[in-house]
């Protein structure tokens, strides 16, 4: 699961999308894209495998375009390849998706709603486009209806931020197990898989929760469950701080945050000193511990192999 960065507003949007794509870049990723809408309602795809800075060199920064989505990729189904990469695209063209996650029903999906559609990749997410496609073919119905349609029959998790061509005024999210954030700017709107991607715009972020969609213009923002409830939800300040957004002096991230835990520790601890400067641990922190009769330790990556040793110590200690 990697990285999504959505623009709707009244700047150049491909610079936007790609240096928010940018801060989300080292936590790894296959491969990188972005969609992008001109003012005349014509859409365009730049996908590469790679790094951004390969992106960048077929993105067209002459398209006049406000609006967009961006996306890194982790491969979950399908090899790391352009045609895998996102933002996928619904056979017609209509409809243009990013996503980060996993869909547990792909196969029924295919077999249910696409017998006839023949995929280019061999994504998951392809599939999710294609549903929604799907739903469009009932004219009848408006883009939230068709989204929300697609979405009672999606299982797994997703952060999703869809682009309906025929309505280039309009930028939609939906999320359920995979994180998604709204940011909320004076006079643009933005959606991110993290603040971090996009904080130089605004600090002003809303939460989606699960099973919630979302429409977004340049002006507004709606929230409603997936079931049709309004949801009001006042935005809060994002307090990521600047300095941790760039590597700064270091060629890596890995690097600056091996550097950074002596600091880091030291303020840890300083959180846990009484005035005497002895450790004292809080009543409840450790009324909690004593009560539990196991602890759990939840890490992916680093943090996993910290955690190994984590366990070790803490049963060594614990005897
Ligand atoms: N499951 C999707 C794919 O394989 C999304 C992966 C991701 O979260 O980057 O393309």
């Amino acid at each position: 699961m990697c990285g999504i960065v959505g623009y709707i507003g009244q700047s150049a949007v491909q610079e936007i999308l790609l240096s928010g794509l940018e801060k989300l870049e080292y936590r790894g990723y296959d491969s990188a894209g972005i969609f992008v809408v001109d003012k005349m309602g014509n859409s365009h795809l730049f996908r590469e495998k790679g790094r951004i800075a390969e992106l960048r060199e077929v993105v067209d920064f002459d398209v006049p375009a406000q609006m967009g989505i961006g996306h890194t990729r982790w491969a979950t189904h399908g090899v790391p390849s352009i045609a895998n990469a996102h933002p996928h695209q619904s056979q017609d063209g209509r409809f243009t998706l990013v996503h980060n996650g996993v869909i547990e029903n792909f196969q029924e999906l295919k077999a249910t709603y696409l017998p006839d559609v023949a995929l280019t990749g061999n994504t998951d997410t392809e599939i999710v486009v294609n549903v929604i496609a799907h739903f469009a073919k009932d004219d009848a119905l408006t883009t939230k209806e068709i989204f929300r349609e697609a979405l009672k029959v999606v299982k797994g998790s997703y952060a999703f931020a869809l682009i309906d061509s025929k309505d280039p005024e309009t930028l939609w999210a939906a999320k359920n197990k995979s994180p998604l954030l709204i940011g909320v700017g004076t006079d643009f709107h933005v959606v991110a898989s993290d603040a971090m991607a996009t904080i130089q715009l605004t600090d002003q972020y809303v939460e989606i929760h699960d099973g919630e969609m979302v429409q977004l213009t340049n002006t507004d923002f709606a929230i409603e469950t997936v079931s049709g409830s309004v949801i009001k939800r006042a935005p809060y300040k994002a307090t990521v701080d600047a300095a941790d957004l760039e590597k700064g002096m270091y060629p890596y991230y890995m690097l600056k945050e091996i550097d950074e835990q002596p600091a880091v520790l030291r303020r840890i601890v300083q959180q846990y000193q009484n005035s005497a400067g002895e450790l004292e641990i809080p009543n409840e922190l450790k009324q909690a511990v004593e009560a539990a009769d196991r602890i759990h330790i939840v890490a992916c990556g680093t943090s996993y192999h910290a955690g190994w040793l984590g366990k070790h110590f803490l049963e060594k200690m614990a005897g």
